[in-house]
């Protein structure tokens, strides 16, 4: 698949522009969105995700218009946001099974085993009966790499997933994510150049709300 974002503005109530004309191609693949606090990063990944209105411009999925048709986006899409909400009371078991009834995994028995599949994977099946408020910052964001998985999404956006992790679990979400299929389009933001230059094949530095590059990390590296 490929996303196109074509000449995408936002300027929110109170005056700020975030977004300022901006264009990128993204294919299957890791992409890597590098910029500081600030930059534009969460308003770019929040508009793909269709949870905001741009100004200006479109995003294409293939031939799916996603501010259009924004319902048919959500279907293809796994996100996972940078204020990502725990539920303190329930277990993880309980919460993926929830997200998964809600991404309309409505036959019980299929939710179950897609929740079981998906606790191995993001190695938290032995902990899958304990409150999410118990774990870790690390754990929190397996678990949070784990609902965005739910249902076999096309597009999967993980907004400054590894900011807080100590260098072992950033390497277990390293491990994870470039474990995600490679006909899936995974757009990780970060302001973490190690990020980008060990999982991503494709990258933009994003800047005032405006692409300032775009290429491989290695491509970049010499242009910086
Ligand atoms: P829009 O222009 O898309 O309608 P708003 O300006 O109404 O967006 O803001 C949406 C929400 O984001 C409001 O709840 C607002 O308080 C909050 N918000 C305002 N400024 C910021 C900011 N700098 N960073 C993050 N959130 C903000
Ligand atoms: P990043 O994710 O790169 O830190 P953001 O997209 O969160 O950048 O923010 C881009 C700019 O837009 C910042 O100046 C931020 O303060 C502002 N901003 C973000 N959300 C809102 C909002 N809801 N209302 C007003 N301003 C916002």
């Amino acid at each position: 698949m490929q996303l196109r974002i074509n000449n995408l503005s936002k300027t929110y109530s109170n005056g700020k522009q975030a977004l300022k004309d901006i264009s990128l191609t993204i294919d299957n693949g890791m992409f890597g969105l590098l910029g500081q606090n600030g930059a534009g990063k969460s308003t770019l990944m929040r508009t793909i995700a269709t949870l905001q209105d741009a100004d200006q411009g479109s995003i294409l999925l293939d031939n799916l218009d996603v501010l259009r048709q924004p319902e048919e986006m959500r279907k293809l899409l796994g996100y996972l946001p940078q204020d990502f909400g725990v539920y303190p009371n329930v277990s993880a078991t309980e919460m993926l099974d929830h997200i998964a009834g809600m991404k309309g995994i409505s036959i019980r028995k299929e939710r179950q085993e897609a929740v079981q599949e998906l606790l191995q994977r993001v190695n938290l099946y032995d902990v899958r009966h304990r409150k999410l408020s118990t774990y870790s910052g690390g754990m929190k964001q397996r678990f949070g790499i784990a609902q965005a998985l739910l249902g076999n999404p096309r597009v999967i956006i993980v907004d400054e997933p590894t900011a807080g992790l100590d260098p072992l679990e950033r390497n277990r979400f390293y491990n994870l994510l470039s474990e995600i299929g490679s006909n899936t389009i995974v757009i990780l933001s970060t302001h973490i150049v190690e990020d980008v230059s060990t999982l991503c094949n494709d990258m933009a530095i994003i800047g005032g709300g405006s692409v300032l590059q775009a290429g491989s990390p290695s491509e970049i590296e010499q242009m910086l």
